[in-house]
Order: C-alpha cells, then structure tokens, then sequence
C-alpha cells in the first residue's frame, strides 16, 4: 500500500496485536475502520507516531486525497470545537490518515476522544470549489 500523500510505501506497524500502516516517508499513518478508536484507548499506543511534528504540519495542508485502500475521495475532518486535528476519513471504507506527530496529540489530549465529535472540516468543498476555478482560468 502507498501513503496517499506523498505515494512512498507503507509499512505495516504493531503495537499488542494491532497493525497499522505507516509511511516511510512522511510518517503519516493509516487505520482501517475501528483500529484507530482500538489504539487510542491503549497506553502507550503513541509510539507509533514516531514522526516529525514539523513534517507532520506541512502533510496537514494537503487534505484532497484518495483512500489507498479503495480509491474514493478521502474527506478531511476536525474534531469539532478543537481544530488542531485534522485527519482524513473515507466515507466508503471508513478508514483514516493521520499525519505525524496527530495521533500523538490526539493521545495526550483526552477531551477529543470521544466517539461523534468529529465532523467534516466546515468550508472545504467551498474551498476545493474555488481552487478548481481557479484552476480553469
Ligand atoms: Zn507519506
Ligand atoms: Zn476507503
């Protein structure tokens, strides 16, 4: 599998049993659906965010991604209120990228682990749409 940010390989992670996939690049990761909550809860569980925080940040603004486990339009998305974390979700799969240095925060921070607080990021299809328009001009 390729990090659908900037396409380097992808290798797979364990920590208790539990794979994930991270780039050997830029250190984002991957979660397929319920690993990411499943790891949260587990202590210690940020050491598998062993990226750069600074690298992570940069990755952040790339945000119009397609899932690299079945190809649909990743859609970003925040934790509502609290918008340093902002991660991608398939809508089809369900799985998720975090850039580095994200899972690490989300960890340290208990208040935005809660199931439902995370909606799709406000202003992004404007966004995108704009951009595009841009583009054709
Ligand atoms: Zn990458
Ligand atoms: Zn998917």
């Amino acid at each position: 599998m390729n990090c659908p940010k900037c396409f380097s390989s992808m290798v797979k992670v364990l920590f208790e049993g539990v794979e994930v996939d991270r780039c050997v690049d830029c250190h984002g990761l991957w979660f397929d659906v319920s690993e990411r909550e499943d790891l949260v809860k587990r202590r210690a569980s940020e050491a598998i965010d062993n990226g750069d925080a600074q690298l992570g940040s940069e990755f952040n603004r790339v945000n119009f991604i397609f899932c690299p486990r079945c190809g649909s339009q990743m859609m970003p998305m925040v934790a509502r209120g609290r918008p340093r974390i902002e991660f991608e979700q398939c809508t089809i799969c369900a799985g998720s990228f975090f850039d580095a240095s994200e899972f690490r925060f989300l960890k340290q921070h208990p208040s935005i682990r809660l199931p439902g607080v995370y909606i799709k990021m406000p202003g992004w299809i404007h966004h995108r749409a704009s951009s595009l328009s841009r583009a054709a001009t």
